[in-house]
């Protein structure tokens, strides 16, 4: 990947399986994944002010405030392992966020060298929400039908207790889902508009979704 095309966005519906790609490629590229629900979900664990604040929302699967999530990011983007780029994943989610997002990115003097939509139709989403298992400790993620951990219930990583998300249950998963169509779908024209958005099917398997990332990103 080229120095300046370091910056991209993974952008998708809840339990689109963008935090898994984002994962995989910033192991592949060496670069951090950012994403704004683990900080939100590590401060809420360490009981900060931002995470009490933002738990308030998370809970009923809203958004959380555009000020709070932005200066948080921010914050997170002007550490030193950010200076190569990152892989945002969960940010930006509004437009003000992905506004902020171009300054935040100039004031370093880099931009957006990709946006990467993963396309899921819905009904897969919410059959997605309910197998969906997270480790306690280091936040890895499974599914019980699509990804299972080897030993049940347990991560395979570093052997931590699995737990389904709080906010993954039905009813809190319908609203993020409405959400995200009326606060985050509209980035896909935004970033269309500006000709950088790219998309892939995320209703393939894991492997097959990360391949045509890979190409994507391997062409920009
Ligand atoms: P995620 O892990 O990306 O599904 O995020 C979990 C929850 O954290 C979301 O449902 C929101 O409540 C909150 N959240 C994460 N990222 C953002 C964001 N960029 N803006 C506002 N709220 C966010």
């Amino acid at each position: 990947m080229p120095e300046e095309s370091r910056f991209l966005i993974l952008l998708g519906p809840p339990m689109s399986g963008k935090g898994t790609q984002a994962a995989r490629l910033s192991q592949l590229f060496g670069i951090p994944q950012v994403s704004s629900g683990d900080l939100f979900r590590d401060n809420i664990k360490n009981q900060t002010n931002l995470g009490l604040e933002a738990k308030k929302y998370i809970d009923r699967g809203d958004l959380v405030p555009d000020e709070v999530t932005i200066g948080m990011v921010k914050e997170r983007l002007h550490r030193e392992d950010c200076l190569g780029g990152a892989l945002l994943d969960g940010f930006p989610r509004t437009i003000p966020q992905a506004e902020a997002l171009d300054d935040i990115l100039a004031g370093v003097g880099v931009s957006l060298s990709a946006v990467i939509s993963v396309a899921v139709p819905e009904d897969v989403l919410v059959e997605r929400a309910s197998g969906r298992r997270i480790c306690r400790n280091c936040g890895q993620s499974y599914h019980l039908k699509f990804d299972p951990p080897k030993e049940s219930g347990i991560c395979d990583e570093d052997g931590g207790e699995l737990y389904q998300r709080e906010d993954d249950k039905p009813e809190t998963v319908r609203n993020r889902f409405a959400v995200y169509q009326a606060q985050t779908s509209p980035l896909i024209e935004f970033y269309r508009a500006r000709g950088i958005l790219h998309e892939v099917n995320g209703d393939q398997l894991i492997d097959e979704v990360a391949d045509d990332i890979l190409q994507v990103v391997n062409a920009l």
